[in-house]
């Protein structure tokens, strides 16, 4: 296949780009598009071998269900059964932004785009020229990460270039990802509000809204093979680099002396850690922001994730943890399954 590079950076200057991206969508082609979060990997929510491209270009598992982004709040009308009250308070807080719902999905929402569930991931994205994409196409635009599955997702455009070349229809070249995790998805049923899994918007800030806020069980534990995971994302190998990785938890001292012995013992050992660590570790080490600092580590860790793979010769990779607090539990839970939930702790 063909890939289409179409350059959006400024939405008068390239409006010319964000007419092609839209016009491919409405007519079934995919499009890799730039949003806060990662890219997106898009294609018409409505249309089935469209959406069945997505699953094909990315190698996903057909019962991996995909985020619908529209452009406005009343667009979330014919593709839900029910919206409760709450739905337009949040919009009105976080959206346009990081918060994924989930609702009843409507008729008009195919099986092959909700996974195979009878609910629908909704969101309305922060990045202007996602917006314009989708609204110029008239129709809601399923997008997963841009990535190829199982590997860190997109912040990049270079990200998605080296995932995605022949494999879509066309990648939009525009700015590196804000936020740099994926979006918060937040299950709204009879039952009390919960985040089955944590992104750019967190779990304190929904807190002021929803004070029977809950955090699903499979944001930080292993999924059995047996279990059903409320979602099914959370149950794949996801965002690994090519080299294993091990996910240390403890302080800077801590960490920075059992990096250096296992470094002694084996060269080709690397490190993922943070600014404060960089100066007691000599060798092989990446920062991914500094220890308190969960936004620029949101921001840096799938692209330093990506990094590594460029490195000959890594045996392993010693991962420094964030603390769970704001967006360092998005941080830490996209890092428990980079390391395959291989969790050291000092
Ligand atoms: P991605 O598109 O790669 O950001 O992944 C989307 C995430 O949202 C995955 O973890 C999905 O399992 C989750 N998701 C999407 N739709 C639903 C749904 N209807 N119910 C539960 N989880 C969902
Ligand atoms: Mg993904």
């Amino acid at each position: 296949m063909t890939t289409q590079i179409l350059d959006a950076f400024d939405i008068e200057k390239d409006s010319d780009s964000i007419d092609i991206a839209a016009k491919l969508l409405r007519e079934g082609k995919t499009v890799i598009f730039p949003t806060e979060t990662v890219y997106g990997l898009g294609a018409n929510a409505f249309d089935e071998s469209a959406v069945k491209n997505i699953f094909v270009a990315k190698g996903r598992p057909s019962d991996n269900p995909l985020i619908v982004h529209i452009s406005d709040v009343k667009d979330i009308e014919p593709l839900v059964t029910e919206i409760p009250d709450i739905l337009y308070t949040l919009a009105e807080k976080f959206w346009p932004g990081a918060l994924t719902v989930i609702l009843p999905k409507s008729q008009r929402i195919p099986y092959i785009t909700s996974g195979g569930l009878d609910t629908v991931a909704i969101r309305i994205p922060q990045n202007e020229i996602a917006r314009e994409i989708i609204k110029r196409a008239g129709v809601p635009i399923a997008a997963p990460s841009a990535n190829l599955s199982g590997s860190p997702s997109p912040t990049t455009f270079l990200h998605c270039k080296s995932d995605m070349m022949g494999r879509v229809d066309a990648i939009i070249n525009s700015f590196d990802s804000l936020v740099g995790v994926e979006s918060t998805v937040l299950l709204l049923d009879k039952n009390e509000p919960r985040i089955l899994r944590p992104g750019g918007i967190t779990y304190e800030m929904l807190l002021q809204y929803l004070p029977n806020l809950q955090i699903d069980k499979g944001v930080l534990n292993i999924i059995a093979d047996n279990e059903k995971a409320s979602s099914p994302g959370m149950k794949y190998k996801h965002y690994a680099p090519n080299a294993d990785c091990v996910l240390v938890k403890a302080n800077t001292k801590s960490f920075c002396d059992f990096v250096k012995k296992e470094q002694q013992k084996d060269k080709n050992v690397y490190v993922i850690c943070f600014d404060e660590d960089i100066e007691f570790i000599e060798n092989n080490a990446i920062s991914y922001g500094k220890v308190d600092d969960h936004t620029t580590q949101a921001h840096n860790i799938f692209a330093v994730l990506r990094q590594t793979n460029d490195i000959e010769n890594i045996s392993k990779i010693y991962i420094h943890a964030p603390s769970m607090n704001d967006v360092g539990l998005a941080v830490y839970n996209r890092l428990i399954r980079s390391c395959a939930f291989n969790i050291t702790e000092l």
